[in-house]
């Protein structure tokens, strides 16, 4: 028998001094020969936990396998037989709990690397094959309409389309893909491998309708009277929350959503080139402690900020952040005060903000999130000189949809009430999943919610 190797293969990034002053992508892939050491690590155990592991139960032993035999092609459809968007989640899921987490080598400390292989996978795809077309499905008669192109409506779009239903994706923005393209920012996962992966769902033969508000434009009872059967909505929780503390309307203060959608979504890092701008700050502060705060403050920095600030009321161990997105940050010489919450902005006489005033913290007993609870300890008030500061707390679905459905129930900070196994709404017909329902999640989390709502539809749709 093989001895056992526990040493995962490191992926090649670009170096902190470097890439700290460019948008090009920071990890930069595997090359053949790492892909297959880190694939022979695989011992393609028969119980394979990674499989349930991935909320979208992709065959991670089997697409292993294929790529150490080279055989690449089995490799892409295996894939993307239960994936439709590979080179999205290869960079951005959160392996290390998921998949990762319950790999038998996790155990001794040594998991197999299966989001970076899959990103190989994928990249070797678009590189050697493009968008391959697939052959269409028998259609079903049926029509479907999704709302919202983000992971949960692609994810749902295409396997629906893949059982032979009519599916119409309608999307608010000018451009598909939700937070693939408008949040997260090109250093982490480029424009065009978003782009490839939407391209990819549209090969299926859905049809995607951009600059198109549900609940503006048309309502979804008017959807479901112009001929769809069904209804899915994955229109995702884009309404940011703010700290509600005094003078946080003064300039130079963003929300992260504004923020990050001007510089990756309208390019505001290319101005003037694209006539989108957003101020430049010297010294920056992003309040959070999660994905959204790491991304606000790595844009900050590459637009030229001489010092950003990471400000977070807990300790480093609570943060929600991917451990790589910390690590990165870290290297890249952003500055973490921990332990720290904001008490107020203070703003000049242009009501520019120029200063924050902060409280330290210290941690109590666990709240209702299971973290400890963040106390302010009194009278330790102290000052930080900035001139931008980009709140990323968290977000909430946005009302309109909800506003303009009767019938759909909602419950906590606006979320949209659906079934957790089939994504049944309260409202006949119309389906839900994703960052709508569960509130800010995670891109897998979304997928695997859009394709349980497509195969619960295509089973009430047969069904009639
Ligand atoms: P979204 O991606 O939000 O897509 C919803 C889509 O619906 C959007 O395109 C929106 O324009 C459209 N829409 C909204 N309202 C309407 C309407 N009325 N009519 C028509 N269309 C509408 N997750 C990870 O797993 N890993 C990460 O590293 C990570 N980093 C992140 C970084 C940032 C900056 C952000 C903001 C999020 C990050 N996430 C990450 C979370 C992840 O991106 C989301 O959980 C995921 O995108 C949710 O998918 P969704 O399809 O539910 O919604
Ligand atoms: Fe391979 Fe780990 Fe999955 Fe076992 S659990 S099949 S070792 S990736």
């Amino acid at each position: 028998m093989a001895k056992l190797n526990l040493n995962r293969t490191e992926m090649p990034r670009q170096k902190p001094e470097v890439r700290a002053k460019n948008y090009n992508e920071v990890a930069l892939g595997y090359s053949r020969e790492q892909a297959l050491a880190e694939a022979e690590r695989c011992i393609q155990c028969p119980k394979h936990p990674c499989k349930a592991g991935c909320p979208v139960q992709v065959d991670i032993p089997e697409f292993i396998l294929a790529l150490r035999d080279n055989n690449m092609e089995e490799a892409v459809r295996i894939l993307k037989s239960k994936n439709a968007l590979p080179g999205v989640c290869g960079r951005v899921c959160p392996q290390e709990t998921q998949c990762e987490e319950v790999c038998t080598l996790a155990k001794k400390g040594g998991q197999v690397a299966i989001g970076r292989l899959e990103r190989y996978v994928a990249d070797w795809e678009r590189e050697h094959m493009g968008v391959v077309p697939v052959k269409p499905a028998q259609p079903s008669g049926r029509k479907v309409a999704v709302v919202g192109s983000g992971p949960a409506g692609l994810t749902a779009a295409a396997d629906l389309a893949k059982m032979g239903h009519a599916v119409t994706i309608f999307e608010a923005l000018h451009v598909a893909g939700g937070v693939l393209m408008y949040g997260i920012p090109e250093f982490r996962l480029p424009k065009d491998i978003v782009q490839g992966e939407v391209d990819y769902v549209a090969s299926l033969g859905v049809e995607i309708k951009l600059d198109s508000v549900v609940g503006k434009l048309i309502t979804i009872d008017e959807v479901l009277k112009n001929g769809y059967d069904a209804v899915f909505l994955g229109t995702g929780a884009g309404l940011p929350m703010f700290l509600g503390c005094p003078k946080e309307n003064l300039n130079g203060i963003y929300s992260a959503n504004e923020f990050l959608t001007r510089v990756n979504l309208m390019k505001a890092y290319q101005f003037p080139e694209y006539d989108t701008p957003v101020r430049i700050g010297r010294r920056v502060a992003v309040i959070g402690g999660g994905n959204v705060a790491m991304d606000s403050a790595r844009c900050a920095l590459r637009l030229g900020a001489e010092k950003v600030y990471i400000i977070y009321r807990r300790s480093e161990a609570e943060m929600p952040a991917r451990r790589e997105e910390v690590e990165n940050a870290k290297e890249e010489g952003i500055i973490f005060k921990l332990l720290t919450n904001p008490k107020q902005f203070i703003g000049d006489e242009q009501n520019n903000v120029c200063q924050m005033e902060c409280h330290e913290m210290e941690l109590g007993e666990p709240d209702e999130s299971g973290r400890r609870r963040p106390i302010v300890k009194e009278g330790s008030e102290f000052k930080i000189d900035i001139d931008v500061a980009i709140v990323a707390l968290g977000t909430t679905p946005n009302p309109l949809i909800a506003s303009t459905t009767p019938g759909l129930e909602t419950g906590n900070r606006g979320t949209v009430v659906a079934d957790e196994e089939t994504g049944q709404t309260k409202k006949k017909k119309v389906w839900a999943g994703g960052d709508i329902v569960t509130g800010a999640a995670t891109v897998i989390s979304a997928m695997g919610a859009g394709k349980r709502a497509a195969a619960d539809i295509d089973k009430c749709l047969r069904n009639g």
